[in-house]
């Protein structure tokens, strides 16, 4: 079965018709991990989980010393599509078979992982097993910690029928890998208008989230006349407006406001309150940084104006995650074997690379979504595209091995 193939065979798995539900610990997540783990103990890989429902693909090679990672994730977003995550599993293990198989001597083991909850679609936080594994989140401490919509802790959904994978060895003391390359779908539209094909990343976005409150006061939609009014919504409607012209006047920066809760939310009463959600990042912590203090002066502004007190709260914080100039160089040679001028871009989306760029060099490469499209059911990458990163990845991973020192 080619990488193509078993994309296919996946999809299958959590399919609603309109994209894919596979959250985390859930029966068809669970069936997406024991297919790969099936797959790669077929492919004679040593296979074996961790506490937080990791799962590690080994290729067994030359000394006892610290792996080289790949790996990505198997879970989505609710409605999501069928590449983001899973092609750099499946891309991964499908890289271990063609090294194996090519039967060059490895220096030390190479491991692919299927990071478990990348994706915040059912816990409210996003890379739990690879932040776990970096030990950047308190485990097992979080497990308790943490619950699903439905008031399902995440320890109990990991002790449940679609937690841990059954017959597959739990191992407590995974070392630290020498180096971790992510293989992933880009999800955006830059390599597609570069015609490129191949992308090597430079830098993960960090990101800011704020929570903006805007107190107005609610009133009769027919009585109250325009100059006495103080209108929750038409206040936070120059918010959102602040943000997108932010996010221009900083440049290289994105900032978007996707979420609202508005008060009372009815045709016939005047705004009374609305709570809404800013998202920013750049690869630049300091745009990010600037984003924030203007729509804190925004808000500011807008509320002396309009007699609406505007609170602004910051509720998420990540740094920027540049990759390491070493990996960066490995893979970048890795992909002018196949193409000729391999895209320098940065990721704006997230990633398990992130957790392991705080621990070891770390490196990631894309390949082309057509369309840019991605977290929809329309997310598709070229077979011969996904090809060409699975041939990238291993010339990458077996430079890696060669090159790097075998003491950390
Ligand atoms: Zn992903």
């Amino acid at each position: 079965m080619n990488v193509h193939a078993r994309l296919a065979d996946l999809a299958t798995l959590g399919a609603t018709g309109d994209g894919i539900d596979r959250a985390l610990f859930t029966p068809p997540e669970y069936a997406a991990r024991r297919r790969f783990a099936d797959w790669a103990e077929a492919a004679g890989l040593s296979v074996e989980q961790d506490r937080v429902g990791n799962v590690f693909a080994r290729l067994i090679g030359g000394a006892d010393a610290p792996p080289i990672q790949c790996g990505s994730h198997l879970d989505t977003v609710k409605g999501g599509g069928a590449y983001d995550g899973a092609f750099g599993v499946i891309g991964g293990l499908e890289a271990l078979e063609r090294i194996a198989a090519g039967g060059d001597a490895l220096r030390r083991p190479l491991e692919v992982v299927a990071w478990a909850g990348e994706e915040a679609s059912r816990f409210p936080l996003g890379c739990l097993g690879s932040s776990a594994f970096a030990r950047l989140t308190p485990y097992p401490q979080i497990g308790a910690l943490i619950a699903d919509d439905d008031g399902e802790s995440f320890a109990d959904a990991l002790d449940g029928p679609s937690g841990l994978l059954d017959g597959v060895r739990l191992r407590d003391d995974f070392p630290a890998p020498a180096a971790y390359i992510e293989l992933h779908i880009e999800q955006g539209p830059l390599l597609e208008r570069a015609a490129a094909r191949l992308g090597v990343v430079t830098a993960i976005a960090g990101q800011r989230r704020l929570r903006v409150e805007i107190v107005g006061r609610a009133g009769h939609a027919g009585t109250i006349p325009m100059d006495g009014r103080a209108d929750a919504l038409c206040a936070a409607s120059e918010i959102v407006l602040a943000v997108e012209r932010a996010a221009h006047d900083v440049g290289e920066s994105v900032a978007t406001v996707g979420w609202l809760d508005v008060a009372p939310n009815q045709t016939n009463i005047v705004p009374g309150r609305v709570v809404l959600r800013v998202d920013a990042r750049s690869v630049d912590d300091e745009r990010v940084a600037e984003i924030e203090r203007c729509v804190r002066a925004a808000g500011a502004q807008i509320a002396a104006v309009r007699g609406t007190p505007i609170g602004v709260q910051l509720i998420e914080l990540r740094a920027a995650a540049p990759m390491d100039a070493r990996m960066r160089a490995i893979v970048r040679r890795a992909c002018e074997r196949f193409v000729p001028e391999p895209l320098e871009l940065p990721s704006g989306a997230g990633h398990d690379a992130m957790c392991l760029a705080q621990i070891v060099p770390t490196a990631m490469l894309f390949v082309p979504s057509i369309g840019g499209h991605s977290h929809v059911a329309a997310e598709k990458t070229a077979p011969q595209d996904l090809e060409l990163g699975v041939e990238a990845r291993a010339a990458a991973l077996a430079a890696a091995d060669h090159e790097l020192p075998l003491e950390r």
